[in-house]
C-alpha cells in the first residue's frame, strides 16, 4: 500500500453497528480523467495470500470494468494486459489494509493510469454486513463487486458524491450502508446476473460521460 497515501477514519453508526470506513484523501476531489488517446490497457492481480480474494473475483473486477465501459459508450476500451504496461491494475489486498479499497494515480509511459486495491471480504463492512455476506454468498459478491465498481469510478477520474444513490456516494457521509449494498443485492437472481445489473445511477454516468466526451 502506497504510505504516501494519507488515510482517514472516519466512524459511521449504521444499523447499530460501528464501521469503520477509511479513505484516501485524494478521492474527494476530481481527479484527470485517464488518457483516451490509445488503448486503456489493465491487470486484475491475484489475491494476496492472506486476502480472502477467490479467482472468481476476477469476473466481478472485470465485469465493474465492463460496466464503465459501456456506460462511456465506446469512448474508452480497455483492453487486458501485461502489469507492467497496465495503466489500470487492480490488486486484492489483506484485511489489514483496513477499508473497502483505494485508489492511487501512477503514471504509467507518461500517460495517467491508476492503482486500484480493493479488500476481497465483507469483514470491512462490521457485523450487519459480514453476518449477511457469510449466509448469502451473492451479497459477499455484492460488496466485492460494488466496491471494485467505486475504486474503478477513483481510477476514471470521479471524486465522490454526496447523493445515496450513486456507485461515487461516500460512507463517511452516514447512510443505511447495509441497504446501499441490498438494494443491488435485490435486483440480482444468480451471480451471471452481476454483468446484466451496472450498478450505476443516471448521475455517475452522466458524470463520466462529461469527463470522456464524444469526438
Ligand atoms: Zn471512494
Amino acid at each position: 500500500m502506497p504510505s504516501h497515501l494519507l488515510r482517514l477514519a472516519t466512524v459511521v453508526l449504521v444499523a447499530g453497528a460501528v464501521m469503520s470506513v477509511a479513505l484516501s484523501a485524494q478521492s474527494s476531489r476530481a481527479l484527470d480523467p485517464l488518457d483516451a488517446s490509445g488503448t486503456v490497457t489493465y491487470f486484475i492481480a491475484d489475491g494476496e495470500p492472506a486476502s480472502a480474494y477467490r479467482p472468481s473475483d476476477r469476473d466481478l473486477a472485470t465485469w465493474a470494468l465492463q460496466a464503465w465501459e459501456r456506460s462511456i459508450e465506446g469512448t474508452l476500451r480497455f483492453v487486458s494486459s501485461s502489469e507492467d504496461e497496465a495503466l489500470i491494475r487492480v490488486y486484492w489486498v489483506t484485511p489489514d489494509a483496513g477499508l473497502y479499497g483505494e485508489m492511487a494515480s501512477i503514471t504509467v509511459n507518461g500517460r495517467r493510469g491508476a492503482a486500484v486495491y480493493v479488500r476481497p471480504d465483507a469483514e470491512m463492512g462490521g457485523e450487519v454486513i459480514a453476518r449477511q455476506a457469510q449466509a448469502d454468498p451473492l451479497f459477499r459478491d455484492t460488496v466485492v463487486y460494488l466496491t471494485c465498481l467505486h475504486e474503478l469510478g477513483h481510477a476514471l477520474g470521479l471524486a465522490h458524491a454526496g447523493d445515496f444513490d450513486d456507485i461515487m456516494y461516500f460512507f463517511g457521509f452516514g447512510g443505511d450502508i447495509p441497504g446501499f449494498f441490498n438494494r443491488y443485492r435485490m435486483k440480482l437472481d444468480d451471480r451471471d446476473s452481476i454483468p446484466r445489473v451496472p450498478g450505476l445511477s443516471t448521475s455517475d454516468i452522466n458524470r463520466v460521460r462529461a469527463l470522456y466526451p464524444r469526438p
